[in-house]
């Protein structure tokens, strides 16, 4: 596009040029002003020469270039010179338009007043000018005669009459003046019209200049266009090369990841197949190790059955520190070293016979196991988590402490005030046990919700112990919670759902620092009332749709000693009524179930109907002895040893794993 412009600008340069310099020969050549001082100059010369050259009178130089100019000029020729340089100007005026257009088209801006109208019309009054100031000329000089006679009248003056013709001569020669000065006046006009088409064509001149600096401007940044036109075409073939080997690379690591992906498809497939046999594997397993898991509960539950359904645990606490006063070591009571479920106690009185002999009386018992008073919690624990883990199994599990206040049930049960993770109790190592346990079976599929609660009974007379201010006139009922599952709930007692191990201890704590309140109270109330410590156990199986239900009771029991009646009055009397009545009814209970009898009298109190299905056919028991060490307990120890003697000789049926 650009280069055809500058083609077409270029051919315009060049004809406005010849143009230019045609109209300049032109101008030159057809100056009439030019032609005119020339023949003046030659016609004033010839005649000088002539005047010269003759002896006859001369006329004026005046007279004589006017009659040689007269002479020598053609006025039609001059006449007709003008015209056609008018016209011809008038022509060339009209053929230059175009180029005009275009010059002005790119901001050359030619002078128009030159050309066209203007042009013409100046050149045709050129013309007429000089036509008519010469074309007069020859009627002046050729009829000089005629006005001659004018001037002095149609009469013709004598040949003598020198002085007339002189005069005539005068008048005509103030005539020719004043049309000499016409034409000078005229031909300076000429002159000024013709420097202006001078200057005019100077300005073109400069104009074309310019317009041809910038076509060469404009052609060498098409040279330089060019120029990057062609690196980028180098640029582009390089470009396509590299694409093409670019494309080549990459078709060629397509096919290598392609390959690969094949090779890891098939891979997976393996895999694949591999998993699945391995998923059959562990189904496989999965069921073995069920079928292992119900065997196991099965031989635990024989275990269980053979060492009895309720099972009786002796422990002796130590001598405390305020106790020793020179005893260094317990005096009546004694442990069989081969055998550690025998306990013997001592007493030796005097003879009746005489002063000098005493009588050494042995009392001794057998239960399933005799912790003597150096065993810790840990050692007496793990003779009774196999029974905990029993309650997860889905057998409810009842274990309780019993003896004389301070004879360590609670410190079996609980632990001591200031507990540490050595001496803390068979609860909480219980519930321990019970949260990591439920852990592990949930790789098995099992899934455990934990709801506790904490009560006692005092003079038969519900506490809740998780609760620390309690409402007046809140009554604690127990009662079935329906007919089919048999299961007892206490009304308006407080079950805590419980995820974690920590919440439950936290539950422990709240009783303990609830039931010290109390004892501030009420003078020792802890040993005169049973805490009962229950963990609702709910399991389920959804991979093979099984479920169980058991209940954990962890039961801390009123001191069991003897009160003397005649000395005790009032609300001690009550107590001792009520704690003597609620422990004998655990035997009663207990030993009606051992008879089997039909009549079970659990409602006779509150313990035994709340504990009614800890205790009984579907459920395992376990029962503490705790003994003081002291020999001013001996007839105590021997009412704790004798009633667990007879707990022990009991057999309960056999439990029942509650399942649904
Ligand atoms: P109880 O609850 O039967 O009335 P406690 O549990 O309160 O008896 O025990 C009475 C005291 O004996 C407490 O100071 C307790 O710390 C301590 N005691 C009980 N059993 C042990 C034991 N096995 N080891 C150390 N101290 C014990
Ligand atoms: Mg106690």
């Amino acid at each position: 596009m650009a280069k055809a412009q500058i083609c077409d600008l270029q051919q315009h340069l060049e004809v406005t040029q010849n143009l230019a310099k045609k109209r300049k020969n032109d101008s030159m050549e057809r100056s009439p002003l030019t032609d005119r001082k020339i023949n003046v100059e030659t016609v004033a010369d010839s005649n000088k020469n002539q005047a010269q050259r003759s002896r006859l009178p001369q006329p004026s130089l005046k007279r004589m270039r006017l009659n040689t100019t007269v002479d020598n000029i053609d006025p039609a020729v001059v006449v007709k010179k003008s015209v056609c340089s008018a016209a011809s100007a008038s022509s060339k005026g009209v053929s230059s338009r175009p180029s005009i257009g275009v010059r002005s088209q790119y901001g050359v801006g030619l002078a128009r007043a030159i050309h066209g109208t203007e042009a013409r019309s100046r050149a045709v009054n050129c013309a007429a000018t000089v036509a008519g100031v010469i074309g007069k000329k020859p009627r002046v000089a050729v009829t000089a005669p005629s006005i001659v006679q004018t001037a002095v009248g149609s009469k013709k003056r004598p040949a003598w009459d020198l002085k007339g013709q002189l005069s005539d001569m005068k008048v005509q020669l103030g005539n020719m003046k004043t049309r000499v000065c016409e034409y000078t006046s005229k031909l300076e006009m000429s002159e000024l019209q013709s420097r202006q088409l001078h200057e005019s064509m100077d300005q073109r001149d400069k104009q074309l200049d310019a317009a041809r600096a910038h076509i060469n401007e404009l052609q060498s940044n098409l040279k330089a266009v060019e120029l990057l036109l062609k690196d980028r075409e180098v640029e582009l073939a390089k470009c396509q090369d590299e694409n093409t080997a670019m494309q080549g690379v990459l078709e060629n690591k397509l096919k290598m990841k392609e390959m690969e992906l094949t090779q890891k498809v098939t891979c997976i497939e393996e895999q694949q197949s591999t998993i699945a046999e391995q998923r059959d594997m562990i189904v496989e397993r999965d069921e073995r190790l069920h079928c292992a898991e119900q065997e196991r509960r099965r031989l635990h539950n024989t275990v269980q059955e053979l060492k009895g359904n309720i099972r009786v645990i002796c422990r002796v606490r130590p001598l405390l520190d305020s106790e020793r006063e020179g005893l260094s070591e317990i005096q009546n009571v004694q442990f069989s070293a081969s055998d550690e479920k025998v306990i013997i106690l001592t007493k030796s009185e005097e003879s009746h016979t005489g002063h000098d002999r005493k009588d050494e009386f042995k009392y001794d018992f057998s239960f399933d196991h005799v912790f003597q008073p150096i065993a810790t919690q840990k050692d007496v624990f793990e003779d009774i988590s196999q029974l905990v883990q029993s309650a997860l199994d889905g057998y409810n599990v009842c274990i309780f402490a019993y003896g004389q206040t301070g004879s360590g049930k609670t410190f079996t049960m609980e632990g001591p005030d200031d507990m540490t993770c050595d001496t803390k109790g068979m609860i909480p190592r219980a519930v321990d046990q019970i949260f990591s346990t439920a852990q592990e079976l949930k790789t098995m599929g099992w899934t455990y919700k934990f709801t506790a609660s904490f009560l006692e009974i005092y003079n038969e007379t519900i506490r809740d112990l998780l609760v620390t201010k309690p409402e007046k006139n809140v009554e604690y009922e127990i009662k079935l919670l329906n007919n089919k599952s048999k299961q007892l709930h206490v009304t308006n007692l407080k079950y805590v759902t419980v995820t974690m191990k920590d919440q439950v201890h936290n539950l422990i704590a709240m009783a303990k620092a609830n039931r010290s309140v109390a004892k501030t109270a009420a003078n020792d109330h802890s040993s005169r009332s049973h805490s009962v410590f229950q963990l609702q156990i709910e399991g389920s199986n959804s991979d093979r749709d099984l479920q169980c239900t058991s209940t954990l009771s962890l039961v801390d029991l009123a001191g069991s000693e003897r009160l003397d009646k005649s000395q005790s009055k009032g609300d001690r009397l009550r107590e001792a009524q009520a704690i003597n009545t609620s422990l004998s009814c655990l035997g009663h209970v207990i030993m009606s179930l051992s008879s089997k009898e039909s009549h079970i009298p659990y409602r006779n109190s509150k313990l035994t109907y709340l504990l009614q299905n800890n205790l009984g056919g579907n459920s395992k028991t376990l029962m503490f002895v705790n003994l003081s060490p002291l020999e001013e307990n001996f007839s105590e120890s021997l009412n704790s040893l004798r009633f667990a003697n007879k707990v022990n000789n009991c057999v309960i049926g056999t439990a029942q794993v509650n399942r649904k």
